[in-house]
């Protein structure tokens, strides 16, 4: 029996990612260069999209399509993902890391030297894996705020 895929593994190349999303490779490409999606990188660096990526990138299309939300509104709903609760960063790191100050910009498009954050590898984040919804979103604030 075939092992199933795990929603997280790569396996995609950009033009069935595309296809499967119905949009072009170069909207896809601005997705990516917007900071909207991490794709993983092969050692030939073609980009490898997982099951997880199209789910997330079909989310982000709706939330163009139908709630009409611009990339710039989908940034500001990111860069508010409180991902110092998700990481338990500390106030050292809070103090000189410039994504906890952001509104515009998701975290994982920011350097994060000298912090709890530097070197890892935001594709395997809580922070860029959990919560790609806005739903997700609002849950983690409720769980946050001590509300069931
Ligand atoms: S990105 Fe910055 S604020 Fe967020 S968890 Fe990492 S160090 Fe803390």
């Amino acid at each position: 029996m075939e092992k199933p895929v795990d929603k997280h593994t790569p396996i995609y190349p950009i033009r069935t990612a595309a296809k499967l999303l119905g949009i072009s490779v170069p909207t896809l490409r601005m997705y990516e260069n917007e900071g909207l999606i991490l794709p993983y990188k092969s050692p030939g660096n073609q980009r490898i999209y997982s099951e997880d990526d199209i789910e997330r990138m079909r989310c982000i299309r709706n939330s163009i399509k139908e709630l009409k939300i611009s990339i710039n509104g989908i940034k500001t709903i990111y860069s508010l993902i409180p991902c110092w609760e998700v990481v338990k960063c500390s106030e050292e790191d809070r103090k000189i890391c410039k994504a906890f100050d952001s509104y515009h910009q998701p975290c994982w498009t920011f350097n994060h030297k000298n912090t709890i954050c530097e070197g890892r590898d935001c594709r395997e984040c809580d922070v860029y894996r959990n919560y790609s919804k806005c739903t997700e979103i609002k849950e983690l604030i409720k769980k946050i705020s001590g509300i069931k």
